[in-house]
């Protein structure tokens, strides 16, 4: 399979922070399978970067950096088509819990005044889901993982 993988699941000194959270269970996935790094936010923001929340608004959801409120939200949406675009055969997607890029059912919603109201996709994730992706979070995975072999 042709597996697109969020890229600091892979090593990838990728996230706000500078770090990576590399997975070996995930990473190990390359002997049988062909793997691509995904990450919607470095091309945008750079790493480090200042964080970004997703915001609802108005019953609409946005991703906003948290330091001076700035709406990155189209930036990192192109980035992801740009991504499904020029990876036609992908299979499966595995993505990083909790981010509101790639979080899948994790991801802090909060409203204006940064309160959260829920947990829910992140915008690349809902994006991939509505490109008709069949999308991972990384914990499901690993308790999955059997039916991957
Ligand atoms: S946007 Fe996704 S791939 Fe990039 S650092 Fe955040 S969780 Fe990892």
């Amino acid at each position: 399979m042709t597996l697109a993988v969020s890229a600091c699941l892979l090593g990838e000194m990728c996230r706000y922070d500078g770090a990576s959270k590399g997975c070996a269970e995930i990473m190990a996935l390359g002997k049988e399978h062909t793997l691509i790094p995904f990450c919607p936010e470095a091309p945008v923001l750079g790493t480090p970067r200042g964080r970004i929340s997703v915001i609802e608004r108005d019953g609409v959801r946005r991703l906003l950096r948290d330091e001076d409120g700035m709406d990155v939200t189209d930036a990192i949406m192109a980035v992801t088509e740009a991504f499904i675009q020029s990876h036609p055969n992908i299979d499966r997607v595995i993505l990083k819990s909790k981010s509101p890029s790639c979080g899948l059912g994790t991801t802090p919603m909060l409203d204006e005044d940064k309160e959260m109201i829920g947990l829910g996709n992140g915008l690349a994730a809902e994006y991939l889901i509505e490109c008709g992706l069949q999308v991972w979070d990384e914990n499901n995975f690993k308790k999955e993982n059997e039916c991957w072999k």
